[in-house]
């Protein structure tokens, strides 16, 4: 590439902000563009916006001088130009896809009002407007139910709880966080969510979303039984955002399909974070994003070995209140197969957990709740996927030593 390359990155979220950064740092100019009003922020903290902890600018993020706010609605792959809503044109050497994800609106009756919006009341919680609008409509002692147990719905009512509101957390899995969690760790944050007020509904389907008047009044299970609602929350998981590219016939499956390069099916177009699907995996997870905006970053600054392999990153939820912190980190697989070797600690008073779980002498998987000194130990040595010595005692090492993290 010369310093002429026009290169253009469609969304301002996480990764499309990073790549602009690092390749303005690495001198090599970029026209980034995003369709948000706010000035690009750090999504993973919005739960603390909206528990109020935090400002909206305390979340900024330190973003590239130029963003051209704009929603792109086409790409012309032959004239290498996208067109933006508001009939513009912009011509790209490179163009970058980091258009992040959408949330999954559930098959609910009730749920979109005839001219297809959602109804007064019920809350999307993916962006900045979402937690806005939220944060305007919940107050003490409003009834709120948050549809989803999963990292989002646990971050979401634990927000609304602290802000005074009467949280009933709806779960059509048998547990919360089952995708991350181990069954004991999971009923800690099940625990920690009951001593905040929350209501815990597992194994329930919502069916139903009633309105008046065009704004929500209750949600009714599958058995019937119906909840009070002035507010709530969706929070069943996220789709890669992969329009545009679909209509630009780019190869496009669960998401926009990218090689080591970060590259589609069409050599001049790059794309990173949600909206991909590399190696068959779509993440949906911050570090992923990040470290494919600094790959793709080094790659089109001219480094042409630079690649990007996969990550092995672990989730994190950090809930830090006022008077009830909360943290979690789960890596990898966190229920054992017969034959693997599984340490576990436990400590119900405290109410701390940590298991790891080893296969054939190499880390595999772990989750630890309310006690992350050795964090830090326990991802060096998963990351790096190096067989532990074999004398068993590294195991419990692993999980007692903070490894200075
Ligand atoms: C409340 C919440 C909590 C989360 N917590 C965690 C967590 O604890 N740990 C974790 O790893 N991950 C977490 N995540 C997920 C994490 O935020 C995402 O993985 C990350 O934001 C992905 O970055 P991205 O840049 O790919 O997408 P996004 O951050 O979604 O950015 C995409 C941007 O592109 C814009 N865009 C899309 N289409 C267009 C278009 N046509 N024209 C212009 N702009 C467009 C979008 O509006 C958006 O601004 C959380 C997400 C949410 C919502």
């Amino acid at each position: 590439m010369t310093s002429n390359t026009r290169v253009v990155v469609i969304g301002a979220g996480l990764a499309g902000v990073r790549l602009a950064r690092r390749l303005g740092e690495l001198g090599t100019p970029v026209t980034l563009v995003g369709d948000e009003e706010h000035r690009p922020y750090n999504r993973v903290l919005l739960a603390e916006v909206l528990a109020g902890r935090y400002s909206p600018d305390v979340i900024a993020l330190p973003a590239p001088a130029e963003l051209t706010r704009a929603r792109v609605t086409g790409i012309d792959r032959e004239a290498r130009t996208v067109e933006c809503a508001d009939g513009s044109k912009i011509a790209y050497d490179r163009l970058v896809l980091a258009t992040g994800s959408n949330p999954v609106l559930p098959p609910l009756r009730g749920l979109f009002t005839p001219d297809h919006v959602l109804p007064e009341g019920v809350h999307a919680f993916r962006t900045m407007d979402d937690c806005l609008g939220l944060s305007k409509a919940v107050r003490p002692g409003a009834k709120a139910v948050v549809i989803g147990g999963g990292l989002l719905g646990v971050s979401a009512a634990r927000a609304l709880a602290q802000r005074g509101a009467q949280v009933v957390l709806a779960q059509q899995g048998e547990r919360l966080m089952e995708r991350q969690l181990d069954p004991s760790a999971s009923k800690l944050v099940q625990r920690h969510l009951k001593d905040l007020g929350v209501e815990i509904h597992t194994e329930c389907r919502v069916r139903d979303v009633r309105c008046v008047g065009g704004a929500v009044r209750s949600v009714e299970m599958a058995d019937g039984y119906a909840l009070d609602a002035d507010l709530v929350v969706l929070a069943c998981g996220v789709h890669p955002r992969v329009g545009l590219a679909q209509v630009a016939g780019l190869d496009v499956r669960k998401g926009i399909v990218v090689d080591d390069e970060l590259r589609t099916s069409d050599p001049h177009i790059h794309a990173i974070g949600d909206c991909v699907q590399h190696a068959g995996t779509v993440y949906g997870l911050a570090t992923p994003a990040l470290e494919q905006a600094d790959a793709l970053a080094e790659l089109l600054a001219g480094d042409l070995t630079a690649r990007y392999t996969g990550t092995r990153s672990l989730t994190r939820l950090t809930l830090t209140g006022h008077d009830s912190p909360f943290d979690l980190a789960a890596f990898g697989e966190t229920e054992a197969l017969p034959g693997d070797d599984v340490v576990q600690l436990a400590d119900a008073t405290r109410g701390t957990y940590r298991k790891v779980v080893v296969r054939d002498d190499r880390l595999v998987g772990g989750v630890l709740v309310g006690e992350l000194g050795t964090v830090g130990a326990l991802a060096r040595a998963w990351e790096g996927a190096e067989p532990l010595p074999s004398d068993g005692g590294p195991l419990l090492h692993l999980l007692t030593n903070d490894g200075g993290s």
